[in-house]
């Protein structure tokens, strides 16, 4: 079951990066989320969902939007190990995706996909399919949201929508304005200090 890890342990050596390796996946009932801020070459946050043991991942540039008219540009990334919903720290120069990460938001969800027949869908089934619904319930972001899959083969994207809901708010811009940790408080320039201060005073 630890095969959809594969590309994360390929990429990364892990002498060097203090990104957890994960252990093997649990098949479990755990429905959490998280999204991460992450300060690499291109600025960007990491929205993933615990579906089958594993985080599966995309990479949204411009994080969530609470205003179900706009449509998130979100590119799939390779599955991340559950431990990496805590991850929050310095991924260091010269490694795959070099630079800081924070947990901007996480919590729990709820898979909101039905079939024709109107019964639930499994996540999996779902995103093989290229829809998913979900609620997610979080401290900063909260309510109905869908991951869609548009286009085929080398032009497949997804997007990242805001149902229309009660938790919608066109007015809300929490990527700009609640951009502290909701697990340290700190803000990603905070962790990116941090990591440098501790470079320059080695032990
Ligand atoms: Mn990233």
């Amino acid at each position: 079951m630890s095969g959809s890890l594969k590309r994360y342990r390929d990429r990364r050596d892990f002498s060097k990066t203090r990104e957890p390796r994960g252990r093997a996946p649990k098949r479990g009932e755990g429905h959490h989320w998280v999204i991460q801020e992450h300060a690499a070459t291109s600025h960007h946050f990491d929205f993933r969902l615990e579906v089958g043991g594993v985080l599966r991942s995309w990479a949204v540039p411009k994080g969530p939007s609470t205003d179900p008219r706009d449509k998130r540009l979100a590119v799939p990334t390779e599955d991340h190990p559950l431990d990496y919903l805590n991850f929050e720290g310095v991924i260091p120069e010269g490694e795959y995706g070099a630079g800081a990460v924070i947990v901007w938001d996480t919590g729990t969800y709820t898979n909101l996909t039905t079939d024709d027949d109107g019964e639930e869908k499994p996540m999996d089934r779902a995103l093989a399919d290229g829809h998913a619904a979900f609620r997610l319930d979080g401290e900063k972001i909260s309510g109905g949201y869908a991951l869609t899959r548009m286009g085929s083969g080398d032009d497949a994207h997804w997007l990242l929508v805001k149902m229309d809901d009660e938790e919608a708010d066109a007015r809300r811009n929490p990527t700009s304005t609640e951009r502290s940790s909701v697990l340290s408080g700190k803000t990603i320039e905070d962790v990116a200090r941090e990591a440098d201060r501790d470079g320059e005073d080695p032990e």
